[in-house]
């Protein structure tokens, strides 16, 4: 891990990132070796041996162009394990972050003291979408979630798919009044055109939330947001649940 981190910061330094990074880098790279060549060269002298051949110098310029290559090749591998590091915290179909990705971000805002609500969100008899209309419908119903929660979600929010047809949201410094009106936009039909029906599709969703206690676990509050949720689907889906001590004893 400390190894990656040292290599990964290596590359950066040696990244040519900007247009005169071209040109600078591998001069400030040339002058150290020329600086070091005259010390070498100095101690040589002062301890009377013979010096190093003057055509080190002559090397060391003509390595300019290569020493450029070089280091553009770093930037092209720093660039690549960039992208690859984006992609493997991405879900490809509706490019929100994957559960991983979720929650690990949502799990630092947490640890940095930035309680609030953690929410899970489920497509309503998604089973049935899937199995009258297509696995491609149910596809572009996933799309549609991901949108809603894009439009609903505030700057501050971070948001993810963290399963087949599950949702997670973070949602720091929010009052029980700011969950109520995001969670009754959430839970607002959402309308999917389909080119070969008359009428839309209809979905619905179903959202359990939980409040962050200070210094807990991610995990913890989002176990808790799960119970909510069931206790959204008990209670007839389309609905927000926010957890507590009562409604769950209610439900069980
Ligand atoms: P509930 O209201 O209780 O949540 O019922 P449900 O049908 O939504 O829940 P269930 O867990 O029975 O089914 C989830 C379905 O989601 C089954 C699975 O095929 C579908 N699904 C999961 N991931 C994907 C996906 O990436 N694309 C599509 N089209 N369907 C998916
Ligand atoms: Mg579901
Ligand atoms: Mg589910």
């Amino acid at each position: 891990m400390m190894k990656h981190a040292i290599f990964q910061r290596l590359m950066r330094i040696f990244a040519l990132e900007k247009r005169r990074d071209h040109v600078l880098k591998p001069l400030a790279v040339l002058m150290a070796f020329v600086a070091l060549y005259c010390v070498v060269h100095l101690l040589l002298l002062r301890h009377g041996l013979s010096t190093l051949p003057g055509s080190a110098l002559t090397a060391a310029v003509v390595q300019l162009p290569f020493t450029t290559i070089a280091f553009a090749l770093v930037t092209y591998m720093d660039r690549m394990q960039s992208q690859l590091a984006e992609l493997a915290m991405t879900d490809v179909l509706t490019g929100l972050p994957n559960r991983r990705a979720f929650v690990a971000r949502a799990g630092r805002a947490q640890m940095n003291g930035e309680s609030g609500f953690v929410l899970i969100i489920d497509a309503d008899h998604f089973k049935r979408i899937n199995d009258t209309y297509g696995h491609a419908v149910g596809d572009r119903c996933l799309q549609a979630i991901a949108k809603r929660l894009n439009d609903v979600r505030r700057p501050e929010d971070t948001i993810g798919r963290i399963g087949g047809e599950e949702f997670g949201a973070f949602m720091p410094f929010c009052t029980m009044e700011e969950i109520a009106r995001i969670g009754g936009r959430l839970c607002g039909a959402i309308l999917v055109n389909l080119p070969e029906e008359r009428h839309p599709l209809r979905l619905t969703l179903s959202v359990g939330a939980a409040e962050t206690q200070p210094q807990e676990m991610i995990e913890a509050a989002l176990s808790r947001a799960d119970e909510a949720l069931y206790a959204a689907k008990a209670g007839g889906r389309a609905r927000l649940v926010v957890w507590s001590r009562s409604v769950m004893d209610r439900v069980a």
